[in-house]
């Protein structure tokens, strides 16, 4: 049995809805009920059938709103005939949270304007669609700014970024642990049954009264309240304090009255598996005008991480790690050639970032640092960047981590896959001691770097994704690495959530209670398993819907042009794209200049490529997934 079959079977024997959705009905339908665009045809659903994940599902169709009326009617057809349904921001998700066998709704192309900013409150009102810089752009000119920044920041979008729980260098500077949950004041949701509601934080008085109020909104709040009690102690006892990058699981401790029962931070992070947001209300914080960075050189990347804590006491607005074997693979790959240079000596490097509202303050700050390493033994070496443009390319060096070392010339492709494991700041070191040992056990190779002032670590790993020994392999190193940083008190995502390359490990982090407690959340909210379904809760398996795997054998091509640079291969080289999205961002940059015109997936560079990969014969069985959503086309 292939792969491919063997998932079908293993995902037809869910409660998912009904097996067979009749999808020219539903397009039609859609066609007639929404004024935005519907899109059923074979090009568009594989469009948008991969993310920036390893993972590939076909979707029944898209729908790309213009309003949300759009997006109520949408979800009330679907509601109507069965049919899953799935938000999209910007795609960029690396754990497969944002490809499903749905109804995509795409916020990206029209949504996504900040519809106001109130200094005062240090609030942003925005819609899912909105392109985090966008909404940065707009707080700047009141000297605030959205705390938590993926190096996608160009082109993911708030929706995503609350779906997924993002995080980011500046997490630092953000309110609570930094995530963007913390972030959260409260968010406008529509529900699978078609319940709109305003959710945030409660007190337990508020609580009473909704509750007795007998709405829909009381019965949930109501379900809500006794989920809580009942798990409160274990949420207590599981849930690490000393950790800021718990994105693993559901938010549940946000219901515990000590957090205010915050429905709506308890939300984000749900990766599209509960509600439908329509609206997001957001904290924002002061943006210091002016900003320094130092570089760190140490021996190692180990000896890096022993310093996070060390450098933490400086209260730096950023402190970030990378690896020698990062700088190697990009000098091979001719990435940021001359901003490496910049470096100073060493073989391992934390990136350090103060604020202040003029430079001499930055600066300042920066020297205390410096001048208390120089008291130190074994000072590291140290570089103060004065030139704007400078620290900016060094950011850039920092930011292109996980897509720059995809595919380096000479060595096997690299894979995410356990690329945001987090553990307490002060145990960095010797996690990543752990981690490379663990690493090597496996034969697995891969650079180290990241988010070290929150603990988060960052790689990209050589799994063999294309063959049945190859995802064994990986799969068994998942287990391992699962506990070992389950033993360090860590989190098995750090920032990009569980999706479904890590959500079959939440048992070994949170135990079978939280686990239940976590379908029994989605359940108040999605109790027909219509939202994004088999993604964190009853996952489906790290190797199943995988975009390669073993069933990929895609025939050699004569062509005209050789790709000396994809092993002379035409189908390798439609592989080279794996999905981050770049090519969509529209503040500046070249790229993708049809895509900065249109809004279209289709014209971006990530879209052809999908498109191309789609044409070349001997892709993964996509007959057998149409004939199993009963999906006729439209
Ligand atoms: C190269 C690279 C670097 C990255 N670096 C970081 C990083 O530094 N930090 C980090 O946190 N992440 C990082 N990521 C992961 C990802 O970019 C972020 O998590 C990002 O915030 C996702 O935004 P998006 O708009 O692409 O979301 P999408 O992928 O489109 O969606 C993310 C989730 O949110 C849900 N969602 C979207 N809109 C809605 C809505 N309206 N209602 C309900 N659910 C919704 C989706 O269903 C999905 O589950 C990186 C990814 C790549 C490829």
């Amino acid at each position: 049995m292939t792969m491919e079959t063997a998932t079908n079977g293993r995902a037809s024997s869910r409660k998912t809805g009904p097996l067979f959705v009749d999808a020219s009905a539903l397009a039609a339908e859609l066609r007639k009920a929404i004024r935005g665009e519907v899109r059923f045809d074979a090009g568009s659903r594989a469009l948008y059938a991969t993310d920036g994940s390893n993972y590939r599902q076909v979707p029944i169709g898209v729908v790309i709103p213009r309003d949300v009326d759009d997006v109520v009617q949408t979800v009330a057809i679907c509601r109507a005939r069965g049919a899953l349904i799935l938000s999209r921001g910007g795609g960029t998700s690396l754990t497969g949270g944002c490809c499903n066998v749905a109804v995509v709704i795409d916020w990206s192309k029209y949504l996504n304007k900040v519809l106001a900013i109130d200094p005062e409150k240090k609030l942003a009102r925005v819609q899912p669609g909105t392109v985090l810089d966008v909404l940065r752009l707009e707080a700047e000119k009141h000297h605030l700014t959205f705390a938590p920044d993926p190096s996608t920041h160009t082109h993911n979008t708030l929706g995503g970024m609350i779906g997924n729980n993002s995080c980011g260098v500046h997490s630092l500077m953000g309110l609570g642990t930094g995530r963007t949950s913390d972030q959260v004041h409260e968010l406008e949701i529509l529900l699978y049954d078609g319940t709109r509601m305003t959710v945030g934080a409660t007190t337990e008085d508020e609580l009473e009264r909704i509750i007795a109020a007998g709405s829909r909104q009381g019965e949930i709040y109501a379900r809500l309240r006794d989920l809580r009690d009942r798990y409160a102690d274990e949420i207590r006892r599981r849930y690490p304090t000393n950790l800021p990058r718990r994105v693993s699981g559901y938010n549940l401790d946000d219901l515990l009255p000590e957090r205010g029962f915050h429905v709506a931070r308890a939300l984000s992070g749900t990766e599209g598996t509960c509600v439908t947001m329509l609206e997001a209300s957001l904290h924002l914080v002061h943006s210091p005008a002016v900003k320094s960075v130092l570089v760190l050189g140490y021996p190692d990347v180990y000896a890096a991480g022993d310093h996070v804590p060390e450098i933490l006491e400086f209260k730096p607005t950023g402190l970030e790690g990378l690896d020698d074997v990062l700088v190697r693979d990009m000098k091979k790959k001719n990435i940021h050639p001359q901003d490496i240079t910049l470096l100073p000596r060493g073989g391992g490097w934390l990136l350090v970032e103060f604020g202040g509202e003029s430079k001499e303050e930055a600066d300042e700050k920066a020297h205390r640092l410096t001048d208390h390493l120089k008291s130190v033994a074994n000072p590291p070496s140290m570089k103060l960047f004065d030139d704007e443009a400078e620290e900016e390319h060094l950011w850039k060096v920092r930011e292109s981590g996980l897509g720059a070392t995809a595919r380096i010339p000479g060595a096997k492709d690299a894979w995410e896959g356990w690329e945001d494991s987090a553990v307490p700041p002060d145990q960095v070191g010797d996690y990543l001691r752990d981690l490379r040992k663990l690493l090597t056990k496996y034969g697995y190779g891969c650079s180290l770097y990241g988010h070290f002032g929150q603990g988060c670590i960052h790689t990209r790993i050589d799994f063999d994704l294309k063959t049945v020994a190859g995802v064994e392999h990986y799969r068994e190193f998942l287990n391992e690495a699962g506990d070992l940083v389950v033993a360090y008190g860590g989190s098995i995502s750090g920032e990009h959530g569980d999706g479904q390359s890590k959500a079959a490990l939440l048992p070994k982090m949170f135990g079978a209670d939280l686990v239940r407690a976590f379908g029994e959340f989605k359940a108040i909210w999605d109790p027909g398993n219509a939202m994004n379904p088999h993604k964190v809760v009853d996952p489906y398996l790290p190797g199943e819907n995988l975009r390669l795997g073993p069933h990929y054998h895609p025939p050699q091509l004569e062509t005209h042009f050789r790709f000396p640079d994809d092993k002379g291969s035409f189908s390798y080289a439609t592989e080279r794209c794996v999905g981050i999205g770049e090519c969509r961002k529209e503040q500046n940059g070249t790229m993708c200049p049809s895509y900065m015109v249109t809004r279209e997936e289709m014209h971006s560079t990530r879209g052809r490529t999908h498109l191309l990969f789609r044409d070349v014969p001997g892709r993964p069985n996509e007959a057998g997934v149409e004939e199993r959503r009963g999906s006729r086309g439209a």
